[in-house]
This record gives structure tokens, C-alpha cells and sequence, in this order.
């Protein structure tokens, strides 16, 4: 499997954040990262590639202009040691601006869609190992610590080729998501998360939100209450399942947060370490080529062990698919049956 990533994300690493009016230690450290990537290295699972350059263009399909401009001017104008809380463009006081935002954002960006770029080329998994993460950032507002909507690109990009089915599997509902896609039936956004009633980001991921217009029946949320155990969560994780065979996209990008993990000190569920292997073997039953984007999870010391876990399910998965009698061909064919698009050259 392919693993994109790179070090600048480690320059955007703000000190603090606000929480009703009082400083608290960043939970979005860049620590996060590292420790997965130490993790995937002892393991020598997967091969590591650096991202390529994208146009701007990709950024603009998806975020206003005037939000893009400002995040990269105020960015700039920053020292080095300098935070700043806007006062707009921004739905929360978690998501400060340092003088790297801008360029650790761009850089997140060009990883999903280097891995999207892999994925056009053939490439059946992909794994985009950024940050920050993206998915609360909507079209023109910042927010739970994401600037650009890496998972809404990355889609946005796929979905010149053939439909795509967005998985979120973070703790929280991916609000900035669900909004980019609302109204658009191509795109299709199915999420697990906890009750937004209890939990961030609490103005949206209600399961009565079904998508608007065209993109009426192309939203679904499936909320679960606090202390979710890994059986309760099985059996709605196969219900989204079978939702996204019913669409029957070309692609699957996958919101994959590790906030749900019994330890994390933001969520409230109680999935344990050794059940992300069964959660990636069932969603890699659906023999979907698979763009994993990287979002929350804050136990910096488990991370690395919650990501392993969820690779080696995916890499066992795989294994048995091409065990299995002309495993490339049906492949093959099951692809070309289900992409509309799948000939244009890729950009
Ligand atoms: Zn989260």
C-alpha cells in the first residue's frame, strides 16, 4: 500500500487553544502524526511517497476564494511565535492561524490529492497520512482544527471520473462535509459519529439531515450515544456498508479518524485497539479503490497502534481477495462496470 506524506505538516503546531475563554494545550499536536509514522515505519507495511504540487484550482472548486486569500495573507503576516484567533471565517476558538497554517494546509491538500492522483492511476489503497485534519472546514469557515477540507477535495477531484462515496469514521460529524456536498447527488456522504446533541460540532450530523435538491437521499448520519462499544458499532458500521454498495460508487474516500478509540481524551466511545482491524476488513469487502484521509484521534501514544491495526486489516483483506480464483479479473471488470469516467486522462 501506498502511503503519502510529508514533514511540513509539522510546522503548523499551535501552542494553545481557547476553550470557554481559558488557554488549554493544542490536542491537534503535530506529535499526532510522528507517532503514526514511527508506528507504520517498524512495520515495514507500507512504502512511503512525498506529495506532487496541485494548482490552487482544486482548493477553489471547493473553499471561497476570499477565504482561501484570507487564510493565506493573514498567515503570512504572522512571526513565527504569533497566534491569532480571527474573528471571522472561523466557527470555534480551536482553529488558530500561525505564520505556517497556510503552508501546512496547501501541503495536506497536495497529499489527498497525489493519493486521488494514485488512485486514477490504478492504485486499488491509498493512505494520506496529513494534517491538520479537514473535515469541520466548510466552503468558506475554518473550525475543529481544519483549514481546507482534504477529504472534500480529494472527492471533489474523484468525482470527474465516477461517483464517490465519502465514509466518516471520525468521532465527531464531519459538518464541513456534509455541507460542501448537500445539495449534489454524485457525491455521496455517509458518517458515524457521536450524538451531536452531547458532542462537537453540535449544530449538525442529525439523522433527519438527508441532503437538499438534487443531493436529496445523498446525506446520511448515523448518530451513536456516549460509550459505544465495539459490537454496537459493527452493526452500524455494515448498515453505512451496505448504503454505499446500494450507490455503487467508483470510489471510496474515507474520513478515517481514531477519536473513536476507548482512550482518546476528546471522544467518548469505547472502541479498542485490536476492533480497528475488523473495521477496515469490512470496509475493504466492498472491493472499492479506497482513498484513506487522515482526521482526529488524540492519544498520541496509542495512534500508532490504532493506525497499524487498521492497515493490517486492510493488508489481510487484501491478501484473501487475491488468494481468491481470478481475484484480478472480477476486479477488473467490477470497476469498469461501475466507472462512467473511468478513460479520462487524469489531471
Ligand atoms: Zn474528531
Amino acid at each position: 500500500m501506498k502511503i503519502i506524506y510529508s514533514n511540513k505538516h509539522s510546522q503548523h503546531d499551535p501552542p494553545y487553544e481557547i476553550y470557554d475563554g481559558r488557554r488549554e494545550p493544542y490536542a491537534e499536536k503535530a506529535e499526532r502524526i510522528t507517532s503514526i509514522l514511527r508506528a507504520l515505519k517498524e512495520s515495514g507495511l507500507t512504502v512511503f511517497f512525498p506529495p506532487k504540487h496541485f494548482s490552487i484550482k482544486h482548493i477553489h472548486d471547493i473553499h471561497q476564494k476570499e477565504y482561501v486569500s484570507f487564510l493565506r495573507k493573514r498567515s503570512a503576516q504572522l512571526k513565527q511565535s504569533q497566534v491569532l484567533y480571527p474573528s471571522y471565517f472561523i466557527m470555534d476558538t480551536y482553529t488558530p492561524i500561525t505564520n505556517k497554517t497556510y503552508t501546512a494546509a496547501k501541503t495536506a491538500v497536495d497529499v489527498v490529492l497525489t493519493g486521488a492522483k494514485y488512485l486514477l492511476q490504478g492504485e486499488q489503497t491509498v493512505y494520506a497520512l496529513c494534517r491538520p485534519p479537514g473535515h469541520h472546514a466548510g466552503h468558506k469557515t475554518m473550525g475543529g482544527y481544519c483549514y481546507f477540507n482534504n477529504a472534500a477535495i480529494a472527492a471533489n477531484y474523484l468525482s470527474e471520473h465516477g461517483k464517490v462515496a465519502i465514509l466518516d469514521i471520525d468521532f465527531h460529524h464531519g459538518n464541513g462535509t456534509q455541507s460542501i456536498f448537500y445539495d449534489r447527488s454524485d457525491v455521496f456522504y455517509i458518517s458515524i459519529h457521536a450524538d451531536p446533541h452531547i458532542k462537537f460540532p453540535y449544530s449538525s450530523g442529525f439523522a433527519n439531515e438527508q441532503g437538499s435538491d438534487e443531493g436529496l437521499g445523498f446525506n446520511k448520519n448515523f448518530p451513536l450515544p456516549l460509550e459505544t462499544t465495539n459490537a454496537q458499532y459493527m452493526c452500524v458500521l455494515k448498515q453505512t456498508l451496505k448504503r454505499i454498495q446500494v450507490f455503487n460508487p467508483s470510489f471510496l474516500v474515507i474520513s478515517a479518524g481514531f477519536d473513536t478509540y476507548e482512550k482518546d481524551p476528546i471522544g467518548g466511545f469505547k472502541l479498542t485497539i485490536p476492533f480497528y482491524e475488523k473495521i477496515s476488513q469490512e470496509i475493504f469487502k466492498l472491493k472499492l479503490p479506497a482513498l484513506i484521509v487522515q482526521e482526529g484521534g488524540y492519544n498520541i501514544e496509542d495512534l500508532g497502534k490504532i493506525a497499524l491495526s487498521f492497515l493490517k486489516g486492510i493488508d489481510r483483506i487484501l491478501k484473501t481477495q487475491l488468494r481468491s480464483k481470478d481475484n484480478d479479473s472480477e476486479f477488473y471488470k467490477a470497476n469498469q462496470k461501475t466507472s462512467k469516467k473511468t478513460k479520462k486522462t487524469p489531471i
